[in-house]
């Protein structure tokens, strides 16, 4: 979650967050309360919160709070936020059948003769709101503020700006003003109208009904209900210093969020479903640059951590576009997987560091997660290296490293096993060791099929090296890479000739602490074959002088266990495809390493070469090596114990 307070340098971050909306007011509640007594409270139906609308403004006009209770009776923690409030007056909206007269005796007994409880009824939501206009405001106001009943985050993100301004707020229909609207237009006779919302939402025809009425009407919409919330938020807050972002496709709170957006003058933004904020959104947060953030309601750790990065500058816009045609939007382009990354290290800064391993051959970063307890300290715990896209076709390989990435910090709170590898090892996740093959394959329509990096061959038109072919260990040893510079299988000039496996070596030789390497199980994710693959590349023998026999059983023991959980097979690597200069040989033959690769996603029946899969597959098959990944994580305090020999491999345990 978005740690409370977070302060970069004069920024305040504040996570008010429940189960549910009832909670979250509760929680906002809380917050408001801090600052001094809410002597009002507004009672809110939970079911038909979108009809009481307008009493997100009057609560913000007195003061006040917003609760929300059941049409039957208080809850206990409704009941107690009211007895730690103790208002002078308690406001019930909504006729009888969405709020039943029980709870206004509940509320009345509760609080006892100090407090006054009303009720503020309307057959409808335009009934309602005007009802809510018409006992606070007076004829002669400058502005009304209009938006439609059916557009509900039209409506929300208007109140704010309706307190603001000091306007009620009305409600419309989207193709005609409802009588009760017009009553009261004629009553307050306004000087202005503003209309929340886009020609979809509030027709021209009720702009023309409503000038016809006297007032000059200005329009403040966008595309869709988040460009009208950034409207809004331009064109009414355009100097604000705090934002309040909630969801923007289940009210989870939002509503009880309009008093606190108008107490410290703050547009309500708004966030979609997924893990990428609306564009619209996020340019927004980069505009105001609110050095105060409230994030309202239970919204993922991600989104959260997206407010608060592009509000502060930490999360920046990628400047190159390569992103995943529509059909395939499952996908994370590297822009994407760089905001997640970003965001995930604000949402968990004591779990995640971010960082880069170096550049590519067109000067990209390879970015890196390191995931771990106490992560900016550089304990000794056993490691784990995990990465994907050496290939740059292989797309699925990002989403698995993602997938882990995301199940060892959203579960660490709640997953105890995830949360003692968390605590107890250190976990490396390199995303896509090719980024420059990566952004030259989303080039294609849709794609180039490529594999290989984007280094340019001396003396050669062609391009490219491929990376698994250029590790220096058995490099160009003749097995099945290639020195022809047009192959696909080309292993480069010299070992360790592409900048990317130099970053991979160097990285990794990076982890040898006190002559030790730290770094104890390996897996590179590759597509495709459903197969778990195992040293040596090189070579069909199972064991040449350069591997061990306990070795070997190790191997062979951890990939059948691992197999045994995501349903792959599992082999020697040479027995798929045998290859020199590969990064599993490299790992083992120097370190030690117990190095896998996994052939995801689908099995080899698909086809040899390139193979693309849709998106639609991503959830089930990432998901689908949680157990091996984890295992793998596991295994690395002792690989021995695979083979029941921790008492002599692993003594220290
Ligand atoms: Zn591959």
């Amino acid at each position: 979650m978005v740690p409370d307070g977070r302060s970069l340098p004069g920024r305040v971050t504040v996570r008010l967050d429940g189960q549910d909306r009832a909670t979250v007011a509760i929680s906002i509640s809380g917050e408001m309360s801090h600052a001094g007594r809410m002597s009002v409270v507004y009672l809110v139906s939970s079911a038909a919160y979108a009809d009481a609308v307008a009493a997100g403004v009057a609560a913000a006009r007195d003061h006040g709070v917003i609760l929300y209770t059941t049409a039957d009776s208080l809850t206990s923690s409704v009941a107690n936020e009211l007895t730690r409030l103790k208002p002078t007056r308690v406001v019930v909206v909504g006729g009888t059948t969405v709020i039943g007269d029980a709870v206004l005796r509940m509320a009345a007994d509760l609080l006892g003769s100090g407090t006054t409880v009303e009720r503020v009824g309307g057959k409808t939501a335009w009934d309602l709101a005007a009802a809510i206009s018409a006992r606070d405001f007076e004829p002669g106001i400058d502005s009304v503020v209009i938006a439609a009943a059916g557009s509900f985050f039209d409506a929300l993100v208007a109140g704010p700006a309706a307190a603001t301004l000091g306007a009620p707020l009305l409600l419309a229909a989207a193709d005609s003003l409802p009588p009760a609207t017009v009553a009261e237009l004629r009553r307050l006779h306004p000087r202005r109208v503003v209309v929340v919302g886009n020609t979809a939402a509030v027709s021209g025809g009720v702009v023309a009904a409503i000038q016809a009425m006297g007032p000059e009407v200005e329009r403040v919409g966008g595309a869709d209900r988040y460009a009208t919330a950034a409207a809004v938020a331009t064109r009414l807050f355009p100097s604000a210093t705090a934002v309040v972002a909630t969801s923007g496709v289940t009210e989870l709170g939002g509503l009880a969020a309009v008093p606190l957006a108008a107490a410290y003058g703050a547009p309500i933004l708004l966030t979609a479903s997924g893990d990428q904020l609306p564009i619209s959104t996020r340019d927004s947060l980069i505009g105001h640059k609110p050095r105060r953030i409230y994030v309202v309601g239970p919204l993922s750790d991600v989104i959260g951590g997206e407010v608060v990065g592009f509000a502060d500058g930490t999360i920046t816009i990628p400047t190159e576009k390569a992103t995943y045609p529509a059909s395939d939007s499952d996908y994370h382009d590297p822009g994407e997987l760089l905001t997640i990354l970003r965001a995930t290290e604000i949402a968990y800064p004591s779990l995640v560091h971010i960082f880069s391993i170096g550049k590519s051959a067109e000067g990209r970063d390879i970015w890196a997660a390191k995931v771990s307890s106490n992560v900016a300290l550089d304990e000794d715990k056993p490691e784990v290296l995990v990465d994907a896209l050496h290939h740059a076709s292989e797309h699925l390989g990002v989403e698995q490293a993602l997938y882990l990435f995301h199940t060892l910090t959203s579960d660490y709170a709640t997953d105890p096993y995830v949360h003692r590898l968390v605590d107890e090892r250190v976990i490396w996740i390199v995303f896509a060791v090719n980024p420059d093959g990566w952004v030259y394959d989303l080039s294609g329509n849709p794609y180039n099929f490529w594999r290989k990096n984007r280094q340019p061959n001396e003396g050669s038109t062609t391009i490219g090296t491929d990376l698994n072919r250029n590790y220096g260990y058995m490099w160009a040893s003749g097995a099945a890479g290639s020195a022809l510079k047009w192959s696909n299988l080309y292993w480069g000039p010299s070992a360790f000739s592409a900048p990317e496996t130099r970053a991979i070596a160097d990285f990794v030789a990076s982890r040898v602490k006190d002559g030790k390497q730290r770094i104890r199980t390996h897996v590179t994710l590759h597509t495709h074959g459903e197969l778990i693959l195992y040293p040596y590349a090189y070579t069909y023998a199972h064991f040449p002088p350069d591997m061990k026999p306990d070795d070997f059983a190790v191997f062979r023991s951890m990939a059948a266990e691992m197999a045994s959980m995501n349903g792959y097979g599992y082999e020697q690597s040479s027995l798929l495809f045998p290859s020199d200069g590969d990064e599993i040989d490299w790992m083992y033959g120097t370190y030690g390493i117990f190095s896998f690769t996994f052939e995801l996603y689908p099995t080899a029946a698909a086809g040899r070469g390139i193979v693309y899969v849709p998106g639609s597959v991503i959830a089930k098959q990432t998901a689908r090596n949680r157990g091996a990944l984890l295992y793998l994580i596991d295994s690395a305090a002792c690989p021995y114990a695979a083979i029941g020999k921790s008492a002599e491999y692993c003594p220290a345990l």
